[in-house]
């Protein structure tokens, strides 16, 4: 399976007593767009506390700097989305990394160690899922305007219809609350769509600083995650529409990529 088992009996675990999530993707009148601007789901749960690389990107037309933690970030989502791309063929499993490293250049050969780590828990998960017939698709698209996104949003991994999230770094505070809006996000989507219920995200962070870690993050989708994720789409909606710009942050990540822009 997709999940490790201990991951599925956490849900069955925290799902039972069944307190139930009121307002759903299918419901237009509460998820409908308020803005005709459209943001995309990285928008919305991006990590600047005054959402102002939005407007930076959008309304200034600045291009965000490609830094080696977005390019590290990339690679990892790569290696890892592999073996569940399509199946690759035992005797073409090392090729098929060497690949994907190369194409980074110096930054794949740095993490070469961690990064076939990743691969090679990837494929037994992937194996795993094949093998017990659970449904997988990466990057699914799935229609965003609904419920006032882009045209389509595409979680990293929807197994069955859990959509997942791959972060690449350790949990932290901050990124837990906006990773849980992103899940959010893909749930609202996916109700929409489907007009399935969808009470559950999964995120999985992977950690290469120092010894590489899994941490597999349960996320329930209730009606406080679910009003926290419109509340701010209607703020980045609004910023990109009206062309306001909210101002740099008290506090910034040094690893944004609008740092020099915000900071210089
Ligand atoms: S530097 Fe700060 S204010 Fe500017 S975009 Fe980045 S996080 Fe936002």
């Amino acid at each position: 399976m997709v999940l490790p088992r201990w991951v599925w009996d956490y849900i069955r675990t925290i799902m039972e007593g069944g307190s139930y999530a009121e307002l759903r993707g299918w419901f237009r009148d509460p998820v409908a767009p308020r803005h005709s601007v459209r943001p995309t789901v990285s928008e919305v749960s991006s990590p600047c506390p005054t959402k102002r690389d939005a407007y930076l990107r959008r309304v200034a037309k600045i291009p965000m700097e490609d830094t080696e933690i977005l390019r590290l970030g990339r690679l990892i989502h790569e290696i890892f989305l592999a073996p569940f791309r399509e199946s690759i063929p035992l005797s073409q499993l090392d090729s098929r990394f060497e690949n994907i490293l190369n194409d980074y250049g110096e930054l794949g050969n740095k993490y070469k160690t961690q990064l076939y780590e990743i691969y090679t828990k990837a494929i037994t998960l992937a194996l795993n899922a094949r093998d017990e017939g659970i449904p997988t698709s990466v990057e699914p698209s799935i229609p965003g305007a609904p419920i006032g996104l882009s045209d389509v949003v595409k979680p990293d991994i929807l197994v069955g219809f859990i959509p997942m999230e791959l972060v690449t770094s350790s949990p932290t505070e901050e990124l837990i609350s906006r990773k849980d809006i992103a899940v959010t996000a893909y749930a609202l989507a996916i109700e929409a769509w489907i007009g399935h219920p969808v009470d559950i995200g999964i995120v999985l962070h992977i950690s290469i600083n120092g010894k590489l870690r899994f941490t597999w993050r349960v996320v329930k989708i209730d009606d406080t995650l679910r009003r926290a994720f419109l509340d701010m789409r209607d703020d980045v909606a609004r910023i990109i529409e009206h062309g306001d710009d909210p101002g740099p942050a008290s506090s910034c990540p040094k690893t944004c990529p609008f740092y020099g822009v915000c900071h210089g």
